[in-house]
């Protein structure tokens, strides 16, 4: 199917000037996937990295607000309800309510996953812990882990429709304890955790949407959809992070084998009809499968897979409309401009999406797993409207012909459990650590500490890109010191170009590869990226050319539409190419039914839109 559908984007690519065919053309699977020879570039620690980026800074000190005011009591509450403990405070509502007596034909809001974002919102106060020495985010850490130790109970996993994801994400937020927040008692309380846990999980990784609790799922299909097929990642990281043998064994496990990942390592596409964010969640199961138990099957899988989902991926990055993934060479995704306004679950997609591609880029070092990055970290996540106190968040990224951005009905999702840990890991997605080398992978306001061999360095990034060409970058460093430093030139970069202390160097900037300076460097070196940004389209799928992105950089550029009923603009290719940049984050196309202005995600506000439009 692959070959078909790469032939039918670049006849698509051939039939109308600044067709981008080639931001959809990932190495084809099946080629290019030896496992690398080279060790897996290391992160580098949450604290190492100092963000001057405003939108970044903004999504975490948001949710960290939001996290830090919910009452201890209010946290436990289900928790301790479920497990027929006394249980006072504040309900926090929503998902994270208990309710017995919970239908979700009836009510989809309040009670379908109680408790289930503790985990998470654990793990992202030890991150943002890590981030800032905070002693408050650390106090509350280990008093909600000490209370949490008091409370869980078999009873909780009984009762509870997604007891493998809990487990999974309770797993997570005792290890970043432990790792982050240094919290003596998190090992403990984890083997509690997994005790009381295991007996009450289905032994190995069971699909979404089969049976496996008979006495449960009768008439109702909620009960099904657990999602145990995600936990090897978090197992094998607690083996990593010294948890024990016991952790690598239940990686193993807990594997997906037989009908996901070894048909995915055979290049077999077996992502149609699959719940999207779990399923590509699930890949960084198989990347830890490889970096932790050497398996090169899962690397396999894990590669072939995200060449799967970019050749089914909206232009913006993200993927999975109505949480589905979709048949190749379908008309899903045509379909789904106006069958749909639940496009992308953006959250939750986008914290899979950055996990995998951060594993994927550390292993293999291709600068395309960075690109795929920065696409969806511009165009969806950054632009999600902010989690509020009440549990209202972002949920669905609308890619309908009438677009709206609005928050999800139900309050507490899982996708309130995600964002904050996606704004505390933009630090460790921004740059990686290989032997005498640094890989600058996003550009964003920053600054880098690290040490060398004994040298107290440091990398400062400015700039106004992805809306200007230009980023600067400075280095301070305690004495010369010997290193390369590899910056990533997007594939779309054509004419991209570097300067060394003003010293053009020629040949270096190749488009979609990182970009490799070798040499002493010492304070005051400055390195010049010019990342031209030019205008281009992108069609939905093979079949219908017509419908297209306009895109700068990485950057989707949408069509406001200033009133719903208003009609799309009648435009065509060419007036697309030559939008007008009428402010710093604005520009403006000409159509034949008046001027329409054009704005990145982060920039709409509440103004209805469209991703794509029908070009004459
Ligand atoms: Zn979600």
């Amino acid at each position: 199917m692959t070959g078909i559908s790469r032939r039918g984007f670049l006849q698509a690519g051939s039939l109308a000037v600044g067709v981008a065919a080639s931001d959809r053309l990932w190495a084809g699977p099946g080629q290019d996937t030896e496992a690398p020879g080279v060790a897996p570039l290391a992160e580098f620690g949450y604290g190492d990295v100092f963000m001057a980026s405003e939108p970044h800074e903004a999504q975490l000190r948001d949710t960290h607000a939001v996290l830090m005011a919910l009452s201890d009591d209010s946290l436990l509450k289900p928790l301790r309800q479920m497990s027929g403990m006394p249980a006072p405070g504040e309900d926090l509502g929503g998902w994270y309510s208990y309710d017995p007596d919970y239908n979700y034909h009836k009510n989809f809001d309040a009670g379908f996953a109680p408790g289930c974002t503790f985990g998470q919102w654990v793990s992202a106060l030890s991150r943002a812990y890590a981030i800032s020495g905070d002693q408050a985010t650390c106090d509350k850490v280990l008093r909600l882990n000490r209370l949490y130790a008091q409370t869980i109970t078999a009873d909780f996993y009984v009762k509870h429709r997604f007891p493998a994801y809990t487990y999974d994400k309770l797993l997570l937020g005792l290890l970043d304890s432990h790792t982050y927040v240094k919290d003596p008692l998190a090992l403990t309380i984890l083997e509690q955790t997994t005790n009381t846990a295991l007996p009450h999980l289905p032994g190995h990784a069971v699909e979404h949407d089969v049976r496996w609790r008979m006495d449960k799922d009768e008439g109702d299909l909620s009960w099904t959809w657990d999602e145990s097929y995600t936990m090897p990642e978090n197992l094998f990281l607690a083996y990593q992070r010294g948890a024990g043998q016991r952790y690598y064994d239940l990686g193993l496990q807990y594997l997906d084998d037989e009908t996901w990942f070894d048909p995915l390592s055979r290049n077999e596409n077996v992502l149609s009809g699959r719940h999207a964010y779990s399923y590509v969640n699930s890949l960084s199961s198989a990347m830890m499968a490889y970096l932790v138990a050497g398996s090169e099957k899962h690397l396999r899988a894990a590669r072939n897979a995200f060449a799967m989902l970019s050749e089914q991926s909206y232009a913006t990055g993200g993927w999975g409309p109505d949480e589905m993934l979709r048949a190749p060479g379908s008309n899903d995704m045509y379909a789904s401009l106006t069958d749909t306004h639940h496009s992308f679950e953006t959250p939750c997609g986008s914290y899979a999406h950055f996990k995998l591609t951060r594993y994927l880029l550390r292993v293999t070092r291709d600068a395309r797993y960075g690109d795929s990055m920065e696409r969806m970290m511009y165009n969806t996540v950054l632009g999600v409207k902010p989690l509020q106190d009440n549990g209202d968040t972002f949920y669905y990224s609308d890619y309908n012909f009438d677009a709206k951005r609005v928050y999800k009905q139900a309050r507490w999702p899982c996708c309130s459990g995600t964002l904050p840990q996606v704004a505390t890991d933009y630090r460790i997605n921004t740059y990686f650590h290989g032997p005498r080398a640094v890989y600058v992978n996003l550009y964003l306001p920053s600054t880098l500490r690290w040490i060398e061999n004994g040298v107290a360095l440091s990398l400062t990034q400015q700039g106004e890109y992805p809306y200007e060409d230009r980023v600067t970058f400075t280095v301070k460093s305690s004495q010369p010191t010997e290193l390369t430093l590899h910056f990533r030139i997007p594939a779309w970069a054509e004419g991209a170009s570097i300067l060394v202390n003003g010293a053009q160097k020629r040949g270096l900037a190749q488009p979609g590869e990182f970009a490799a300076i070798s040499r002493e460097w010492k304070t005051g070196d400055r390195v010049e990226l010019e990342l031209p940004l030019k205008m281009r389209l992108q069609t939905i799928d093979s079949r219908h050319t017509d419908t297209v992105a306009l895109l700068r950089g990485p950057l989707v550029l949408m069509a406001m539409k200033p009133r719903q009923e208003d009609p799309p603009p009648q435009v065509t290719r060419e007036q697309l190419l030559s939008a007008k940049r009428i402010s710093e984050r604005e520009w403006q196309v000409s159509s034949s039914n008046g001027p329409t202005t054009m704005l990145p995600f982060t920039s709409i506000g509440d103004v209805p839109y469209t991703t794509y439009v029908k070009v004459g």
